[in-house]
């Protein structure tokens, strides 16, 4: 069973699918950290992050493994590297690259390939996975999406405005939105959540018991057959 969660940056997506993953004992993974990856070896290696056939080269080589919460690149473990606010820029100007996104989406579909997966991003239950039994997307106001991501920053030692969070959020939407190639957008077929007002164990609750319900009906179905 796939299971894809989708949405902007700061709806609580990674941590409701990890928690998720954990009580269905299904696999997890998270696509933002592999576009981040291919962002920061862009960065590293002083590849023009314009340059939409230098990156898409430089993608098609990269080993980019997500595992047990860890993103390795090339056999490196740069899980908290790939967190920093340049490459949170950079991430979605790779993102746009039609190059990046086929590599990475055939990476993901193998991982699918394993049977039970949690699985967030933008386009997981549009592009990646639109058979997938349990779709959802989830949104939040933009001010609660911003203060989170400024949580998340403050708890790491780095300061930084909330004016300066929703400038940069806005710009990222922007660019997740209007690109061509698997733009930012919740699937027909998609349950939308808003977790403005709510905590991340509510969602992670309020998900898991619409797939638990899912997963009957599924089960059901095959035994009637
Ligand atoms: O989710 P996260 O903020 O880590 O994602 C970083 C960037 O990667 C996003 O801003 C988006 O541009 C891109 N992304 C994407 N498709 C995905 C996951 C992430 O385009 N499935």
């Amino acid at each position: 069973m796939i299971v894809t969660i989708d949405g902007p940056a700061g709806t609580g997506k990674s941590t409701v699918a990890r928690i998720l993953a954990e009580r269905l004992g299904f696999e997890f993974l998270n696509t933002g950290a592999m576009y981040r990856a291919v962002a920061y070896a862009c960065l590293q290696r002083q590849v023009e992050l314009a340059n939409t056939t230098a990156v898409g080269d430089l993608a098609g080589t990269l080993e980019i493994l997500f595992s047990n919460n860890h993103l390795l690149l090339n056999g490196l473990d740069v899980t908290e590297a790939i967190r920093g606010q340049e490459v949170t820029q950079s991430a979605s100007i790779v993102a746009a690259n039609p190059i990046v996104r086929k590599r990475l989406v055939e990476l993901q579909r193998q991982v699918g390939q394993g049977g039970n997966l949690v699985t967030e991003g933008r386009d997981q239950g549009t592009t990646v996975f639109p058979d997938a039994e349990c779709k959802f997307f989830l949104t939040a106001s933009p001010a609660e999406r911003a203060l989170r991501r400024q949580r998340e920053l403050n708890a790491k030692g780095d300061a930084i405005s909330l004016d300066e969070l929703l400038q940069q959020q806005e710009l990222r939407d922007r660019r997740d939105e209007s690109r061509a190639c698997s733009p930012l957008k919740p699937a027909d077929d998609a349950l939308q959540v808003d977790t403005t007002e709510m905590s991340l164990d509510q969602v992670a609750a309020h998900l898991e018991r619409l797939v638990q319900r899912a997963k009957a009906e599924l089960d059901a179905s095959f035994q009637r057959r």
